[in-house]
């Protein structure tokens, strides 16, 4: 089966922990993936909120060389996808596609030239926020009623121009509405659950889905035990396929992908070794009846034809 991933920190664990992509105690590693047919993985460079300014941009480029390593040292396994045909080469040469990503607009360090960087570097993707607030906005977890500020209303408009997909996940109410307003470009959530199903402040209200949804967008199922049951320590593998269920009554067949938050939150007991689970996730789906021409398309395709239909990947 194919699989491809719109969330991970695992690159992130790797800059801060000198650990390695090939072998390690993390959810992923090229060796997981060898239970995977064909794999695309977004690696998101993470900002912590107490990052910001020199120190947030030093720090995503700490995480971007770190990938960029990683790929020189395991060149028949994985290859960093940054443009065009990328991704379907690395399909043919049994690679894992790999995809920069960054979580947290705070990695611009604040200065606007800066995404000039990101798309040479290869970022395909990038959430303005995380939990909390930066210059371009308000996260879901800070308080106050604030949206997007003005200089992140001209960093959704670099972004857009340069070809960097912006990513909704972990945006406040305030901040998804200015931006699904102005934005001329379809939305991503990467790594949302329904809220309907979990009632955790970062998973997604059925309107926003439908923002997204209406935008030709595409939302990630996250694996996060608190974002899939409102009573975490009972969450399990089938609590994925609930919020899958929710998902795809709003219409979201051609929407809906994986953004696992692998290496950034706690699994469920049944899915806690990481990547290796996608299969049994995968024959859960069919247990349940799914074809597998809708599989193919939540578990791979929708995210592959999203990123390929822009000529990103
Ligand atoms: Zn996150």
């Amino acid at each position: 089966m194919r699989y491809f991933d719109l969330h991970c920190d695992t690159m992130t664990e790797c800059f801060l922990h000198g650990k390695k992509l090939r072998e390690n105690n993390l959810h992923v590693s090229l060796e997981k993936a060898r239970a995977l047919e064909a794999y695309g993985q977004c690696f998101a460079a993470w900002i912590p909120d107490d990052l910001r300014g020199e120190a947030a941009y030093q720090r995503f480029c700490g995480i971007a060389d770190r990938l960029g390593m990683e790929a020189a040292e395991n060149e028949k396994d994985m290859a960093v996808c940054r443009g065009p045909g990328d991704l379907t080469e690395a399909r043919k040469q049994k690679k894992c596609g790999a995809v920069l990503t960054v979580e947290n607009g705070a990695a611009l360090g604040g200065r606007l030239e800066n995404i000039q960087v990101f798309r040479e570097r290869g970022v395909k993707m990038c959430t303005l926020t995380w939990n909390g607030e930066n210059e371009l906005g308000r996260g879901v977890m800070a308080g106050g009623s604030a949206g997007l500020t003005e200089f992140g209303r001209q960093a959704v408009r670099g972004f857009e121009e340069a070809g960097i997909v912006i990513d909704l996940s972990h945006a406040s109410p305030e901040l998804f509405d200015d931006v699904a307003a102005m934005a001329g470009k379809p939305l991503v959530a990467s790594h949302s659950n329904a809220k309907a199903v979990c009632g955790h402040p970062r998973n997604l209200a059925d309107g926003q889905f439908t923002v997204i949804k209406n935008s030709g967008g595409l939302v990630g199922l996250n694996f996060y035990k608190g974002f899939l049951h409102d009573r975490p320590e009972e969450a399990s593998m089938a609590d994925v396929l609930r919020h899958a269920e929710h998902f795809l009554a709003l219409g979201g067949e051609d929407v809906l992908a994986m953004g696992g938050d692998w290496d950034g939150a706690a699994l469920p007991e049944d899915m806690a070794e990481g990547l290796g689970v996608v299969p049994e996730l995968y024959e859960m789906f069919l247990r349940h009846n799914y074809p597998e021409s809708l599989l193919e398309k939540i578990f791979y395709g929708n995210a592959a034809r999203f990123f390929q239909g822009q000529n990103l990947l």
